[in-house]
């Protein structure tokens, strides 16, 4: 019987323990987990984790990750004892502002299938006598978190994994990686070698290390964080649990204190990140045998815990009498975006990355990750945890390390959706950036890139369409201004330049690169030099990978509006190795600007070379011609659905085409307009942004995208998959919703109830200003996906009425684009 490929995994906290589990309940026994530490306590993060499992998240990812750790900790027991208790997790609010994050927190929960309830400052109160009930204004309690005992809930995985035939081995310090012609071959310990097919870094903050042995980046930050146990409570000792249940009432967070307690019987324990960061440099790591209590622990520093004690005292009046009894540094890992590193290396095959994962996660991150290894793809969406999301720059240490410093910082702070990083900005700036900051851009960040959201300059357009922009509340007020509503609304009369540099281009040339953007993608591409193909990628299961816009320029090259780095990694790793396709991503050493409006033909055609009427350059064509000195290649597309061009041309020549595009365009009345015009225009035309719409757990049918599918064209990856399916099986759509109250914008990912079940949720939302309506795109069942049917969305807290609507919502005859 096959027992799979030879497996090793390094680390054997709670990440190494239940990937071998998963690994085991699938077949693959030829399994070995080697820890330098002694098992099962074996010095990492795990070993002293307090193991409070919060699931609410705004990742729909990372809350299922969550839920499954829940569900399957909850089956365990090691010796008889409990692997998990469903005490629930409290969150308690005292800020107003708090308050209204816990309201949309408690929607982001129930978007995501978990199940939780507002409660008032008494219910509060009742639920954790001690909190002081002057300082609470309300919380959210989520009745399935709760408390993971995380030594002995991986122990008890490998000893399951143990009995199918894994083996784990501790005192077994890795010291080297073997590779061969770009693959690892085995696992070098100072106790001999271990033969590999397959080598999972489950090494927690050890990570950058073990990578570094293998030459494979892991872009994480170790930092510090403090946790403390107090002296016995008297107000405790009444109500405490008993000494083996450990704790009765719900884990709490007080994030407006950066504080988190749970109760040990009599005592409490409180975690705190509003202490200076404190990065730790693996390097540094000592080893078990040299490390005083165990290497991710390091010496408690009391200065750094005296105001969080002090606030603590304050919510908690019982700890005023107490004093900490045992406090630690601990030490775990933080990424730049706070999200954990799964995936194989680019570099090295065979090299697997388990990384950055709390106890919270670490099952459902475990469960993917055999999925993935033994199926070739996790079921859930992974792309925000995939390593090949990172942008080259991301991958330089400084950058790892401000960015892991800001994320602890940050770990409790209410972030809008569109906050963007406010250090280090700015990185990447398009050759147009001089002219934007001239014009009073108001810049977000995106990929590091520096993306204009509205402009300054454009003030005046208020005059005219003041009366179409609603005011908004305080959330959707914010990282936003009217003059986007009025860059939108001359967009639509007129003619606007969007900066589009920021939006990934590649290109993939040779004699194969027909057959294998054919064979990758939905769509036929066969189709004459200068045709543009809307197409999709698609994994083997049928989910959406990606959305493509490819232009094919000559007999062997194309050009690829694509949406991100994993874009590119997926066709590097899929292009044949004979070396008949070459993949480049071109997107730093060109740029691009969107010349949209009724009136883009007018600025553009004097300009040009060559003849852009309708007849001469179609809808969805592409041509490379000059515009005014400047080269370009144009492709006749819009994202916010009106007349006109993508322009692309080399990074040197930007500057000089915003110019030449600039001093033809003003005379008829062209304006620079940002991301939040953008924003809207593609939503009242119905156009899906990949990662947010839609991901790979959800097929071309069900979003809408079907178009862009040609089951007759021939084999494609995903082709079998979604052989047999269509709009009409499609169980859940992704539909329009207009909002009865125009007033009211929502943030995305909101609930959306019908009969008082929750039924779906928001994908992407903004005011409509050429349509007059507040829209909101979201999942709901295809039960419900009719036109007219009345749903409600829940926004912090507050049922919204709104319609389901025929989609698009604007110009679907295309009338405006095939001008
Ligand atoms: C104070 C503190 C409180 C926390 N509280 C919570 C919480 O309440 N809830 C929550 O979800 N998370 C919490 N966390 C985070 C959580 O503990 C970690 O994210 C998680 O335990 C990481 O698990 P891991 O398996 O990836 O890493 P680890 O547990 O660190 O395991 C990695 C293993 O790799 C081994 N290793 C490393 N290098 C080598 C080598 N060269 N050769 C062989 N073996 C090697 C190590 O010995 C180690 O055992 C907390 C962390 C700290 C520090």
């Amino acid at each position: 019987m096959s027992r799979g490929p030879r497996v090793v995994i390094i680390g054997a906290g709670i990440v190494g323990c239940s990937l071998a589990d998963e690994l085991a309940s699938r077949g693959w026994t030829d399994v070995t987990v080697l820890d330098q530490g002694r098992l099962f306590a074996a010095g990492g993060s795990t070993s002293h984790a307090p193991g409070l499992v919060f699931q609410t998240n705004g990742s729909k990812t990372m809350a299922e990750f969550a839920r499954y750790t829940v569900e399957k900790f909850s089956s365990l027991e090691l010796d008889g004892q409990w692997c998990f208790r469903q005490v629930g997790g409290l969150e308690i609010a005292l800020t107003p502002e708090r308050l209204l994050e816990l309201r949309r927190r408690h929607g982001l929960a129930r978007s995501w299938g978990i199940e939780g309830r507002l409660l008032d400052p008494d219910e509060c109160v009742a639920t954790w006598p001690l909190l002081d009930r002057d300082a609470v204004l309300g919380g959210h309690l989520v009745p399935t978190d709760g408390l993971a005992k995380a030594v002995r809930a991986g122990e008890a995985q490998a000893r399951r994994a143990t009995e199918a035939g894994v083996r784990f081995l501790g005192e077994h310090t890795v010291t080297d990686v073997r590779t061969e012609g770009g693959r690892v071959t085995a696992v070098v310990t100072d106790r001999g070698e271990f033969q590999a097919d397959v080598v999972v870094c489950a090494a927690g903050i050890w990570g950058p290390r073990v990578g570094a042995l293998a030459g494979v980046p892991v872009p994480l930050q170790p930092l510090a964080h403090q946790y403390v146990r107090t002296s016995p409570l008297p107000e405790l000792a009444a109500i405490a649990a008993p000494a083996d249940l450990e704790d009765l009432r719900p884990i709490l967070r007080i994030q407006d204190r950066d504080l988190y307690a749970r109760e040990h019987v009599d005592r409490l324990g409180i975690g705190a990140y509003g202490h200076r960061p404190m990065p730790i440099d693996p390097a540094t790591l000592l080893a078990p045998a040299d490390a005083p209590v165990m290497p991710s622990v390091l010496e408690f520093t009391p200065d750094d815990f005296a105001q969080s004690w002090s606030w603590a005292q304050d919510v908690i009046p019982a700890l005023r009498g107490a004093t900490c009894e045992e406090g630690i540094n601990g030490v775990f890992s933080f990424t730049t975006d706070g999200m954990p590193l799964m995936g194989e290396s680019r570099d090295l095959r065979g090299f697997w990355l388990a990384e950055a994962v709390w106890v919270t996660h670490s099952a459902g991150v475990a469960k993917a990750m055999a999925e993935w290894l033994v199926d070739g793809a996790p079921r859930v969406d992974v792309h925000e945890c995939d390593i090949d999301r990172f942008e080259p720059h991301q991958l330089a240490p400084a950058y790892v390390r401000e960015r892991g410093i800001q994320n602890f910082v940050e770990v409790y702070d209410i972030l809008h959706p569109l906050q963007p990083m406010e250090s280090p900005r700015p990185l990447r700036t398009s050759p147009f950036h001089d002219r934007e900051v001239d014009l009073g851009a108001r810049f977000l960040e995106g990929s590091g890139w520096e993306r204009p959201h509205w402009f300054e300059a454009n003030a005046g357009l208020l005059d005219r369409y003041e009366d179409r922009i609603p005011a908004r509340g305080d959330w959707a007020a914010r990282y936003w201004s009217p003059i986007a509503g009025a860059e939108a609304l001359a967009t639509r009369d007129g003619v606007a330049l969007y900066d589009m540099t920021s939006l990934k281009r590649l290109e993939v040339t040779g004699s194969g690169a027909l057959a294998f953007l054919d064979g990758l993608t939905t769509n036929r591409l066969d189709r004459p030099v200068g045709a543009v193909v809307y197409s999709l990628l698609l994994g083997e299961d049928g989910g959406i990978r990606s959305d493509l816009t490819i232009a094919r320029l000559g007999p062997d090259r194309f050009q690829i509006g694509a949406n991100g780095n994993l874009d590119l990694a997926w066709l590097e790793r899929h292009a044949p190795a004979d070396g008949s396709v070459v993949v480049r991503d071109i997107t730093a050493g060109t740029c691009c600007l969107g010349l949209w409006g009724p009136r883009a033909r007018d600025v553009l055609a004097p300009l040009a070379d060559i003849d852009v009427s309708n007849e001469a350059l179609g809808y969805f064509r592409a041509a490379s011609f000059h515009v005014g000195h400047v080269p370009v290649t144009a492709l006749r597309l819009s994202y916010v659905g009106e007349l006109g061009w993508e322009l692309y041309t080399t990074a040197d020549m930007g500057r000089k085409l915003w110019d030449e595009l600039w001093a033809a365009g003003r005379p008829h009345g062209l304006i620079a307009a940002g991301r939040s015009a953008f924003g809207s225009l593609r939503l009242e035309k119905g156009y899906r942004s990949w990662g947010t719409d839609m991901t790979t757990e959800h097929d071309p049918f069900e979003a809408g995208l079907g178009f862009a599918v040609r089951l007759d064209k021939g084999e494609f990856t995903g082709r079998a998959a979604i052989a047999s399916r269509s709009e009409a099986t499609a169980e859940r759509r992704l539909v329009p919703l207009l909002l009865d109250d125009p007033a009211e914008v929502l943030m995305g990912k909101e609930p959306v109830v019908i009969d008082g079940r929750t039924a779906g949720y928001v994908t992407s939302a903004a005011f409509g200003y050429t349509i007059g309506r507040s829209i909101a795109y979201a999942w709901v069942p295809a039960s419900a996906a009719a036109a007219g049917t009345a749903v409600s969305v829940i926004s912090f807290g507050s049922p919204l009425g709104a319609i389901v609507a025929d989609d698009p919502l604007f110009d679907p005859r295309m009338e405006r684009l095939r001008s």
